[in-house]
């Protein structure tokens, strides 16, 4: 690749002087300024070029400038660039029905939002205008946004410094058969512990008071937990026992990441709400939304809706999404993840696994795996520890350090290094990335014994 090292310091000289990242310590950090990208690989000013294992943020599930999407936001911005709302439009009409197709029986209607946090606060919303109840119930180890309610909902440490947010939300564990809070010895155990750990705290909150249940499928950045078999069948049970709505928040796992539109559908459950984002048009324009239940909606049939957005349904969002949809049809895309999850990644994994001293676990599906790193594989004792930062966080750093030079952009969180590429990545290029990991891993297995 040529190098072009002029532009370089240009971008590094703009962004470092003018612009406040996310989550950042704004002097601590240094940001990789991006020339370009195509499929899952994109490349820096300075010739280096790197296979896109975190998808950016677990979004671009059909790569960097896929040809459909560009061409359908080219054409869309050539006929109509924007719309508010409360027009039809074509193409948002039209992306609302392939969503609502795709969706469990009795789900037709779609509210449009911008992103995924603003998605889980139109559901909540939804819930609690909907049950007259206000408590809402989430996992630790969970993430569900960055706004008032979403962030209280979130169940991992970005929520603290953001306290109090939203006051009538409660927190319970989920299941993660590798660290059971419940002592459980196997799958079906932490699934039966942990339902009963729910039933106890929607007793103890109040069942009364509770709007709804909120739950990631698959749970994405805090570790990629599986459910186990009957955890979420009996979530749905609960939900239904004490009238409580059951919302699904697919925005990392829903389209496609793990071989389904919605991850909830490899688990054979329907929630009376799902938020989606991310991969519904790989973030070309940002887009999110909430599929409502046919009972949901109805409420709103006379009585307003209270809630909107400026940019609910944005059209240039949009044409993306429904080109998504044409691609994921036309290329197979959810059989594609399912073989290339089954045939390459989870083989290989377990193969290092056995290899590497420093692998207590690897677990996932599809295209969306997690690798919890350990000092000792028998007392399980993390890598690094719970939120480490700074030093302690050095190892992990190590370890993205050795798959960046091998040209892989990894995704790592506390103690876990995930493998989240885009849909679309050739198996060649999974296989090579996998490869760079594999030798990546020896920097942790320097601290394992
Ligand atoms: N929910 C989940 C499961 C997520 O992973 C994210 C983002 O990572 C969100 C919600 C928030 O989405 P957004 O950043 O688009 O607001």
């Amino acid at each position: 690749l040529p190098s072009d090292l002029d532009t370089d310091q240009r971008v590094r000289a703009d962004d470092r002087g003018h612009v406040f990242h996310s989550w950042s310590a704004q002097a601590l950090i240094d940001p990789l300024p991006v020339a370009g990208g195509e499929g899952a690989t994109f490349w820096d000013y300075a010739g280096n070029s790197y296979l896109d294992f975190s998808s950016q943020l677990v979004n671009l599930n059909l790569g960097h400038q896929h040809p459909d999407l560009v061409r359908a936001i080219q054409e869309q911005a050539g006929r109509l660039a924007t719309i508010q709302p409360s027009m039809a439009n074509d193409v948002r009409g039209d992306l609302a029905r392939r969503i609502s197709e795709v969706a469990p029986d009795g789900m037709s209607k779609v509210f449009f939002t911008n992103g995924g946090a603003d998605a889980n606060e139109n559901a909540v919303r939804m819930a609690r205008l909907v049950t007259g109840r206000r408590k809402v119930l989430s996992a630790y180890r969970s993430y569900h946004g960055n706004t008032t309610t979403a962030i209280s909902l979130t169940g991992d440490p970005r929520r603290w410094a953001n306290e109090p947010g939203d006051g009538s939300v409660a927190h319970f564990f989920g299941p993660y058969p590798y660290r059971s809070a419940f002592h459980a010895s196997s799958d079906e155990e932490e699934a039966e512990r942990a339902l009963a750990h729910l039933e106890q705290t929607i007793i103890l909150e109040g069942a009364s008071t509770i709007a709804a249940i909120i739950l990631e499928t698959v749970v994405g950045t805090n570790g990629v937990l599986i459910p186990p078999p009957g955890y979420l069948a009996g979530v749905r049970e609960l939900c239904d026992r004490y009238g409580i709505i059951y919302i699904a928040d697919e925005v990392m796992v829903g389209f496609g990441r793990i071989g389904e539109w919605f991850a909830f559908q490899a688990y054979d459950v329907a929630p009376d709400l799902i938020t989606f984002a991310k991969g519904v048009n790989s973030g070309y324009v940002p887009l999110g939304g909430v599929v409502i239940s046919d009972r949901i909606a109805a409420h709103f049939d006379t009585v307003a809706f209270p809630g909107g957005l400026t940019y609910s349904g944005h059209p240039l969002a949009c044409a993306a999404g429904v080109a998504t949809f044409e691609v994921f049809e036309r290329d197979g895309i959810l059989e594609r993840v399912r073989d290339l999850g089954s045939r390459v990644v989870e083989p290989r994994l377990r193969e290092m696994a056995a290899r590497h001293p420093s692998v207590g676990d690897v677990r996932g599906r599809g295209l969306f795996w997690a690798i919890e790193l350990v000092r000792d594989r028998e007392t399980r004792e993390p890598l690094v520890p719970f939120n480490a930062g700074g030093k302690d966080a050095a190892p992990m750093g190590e370890v993205a350090a050795a798959c960046k030079s091998g040209g892989v952009w990894p995704f790592t969180h506390f103690n876990r290094l995930h493998v989240a590429p885009p849909l679309v990545i050739s198996e060649d290029d999974l296989t090579r990335g996998l490869d760079v990991i594999d030798r990546a891993l020896s920097a942790a297995d320097a601290y394992a014994h």
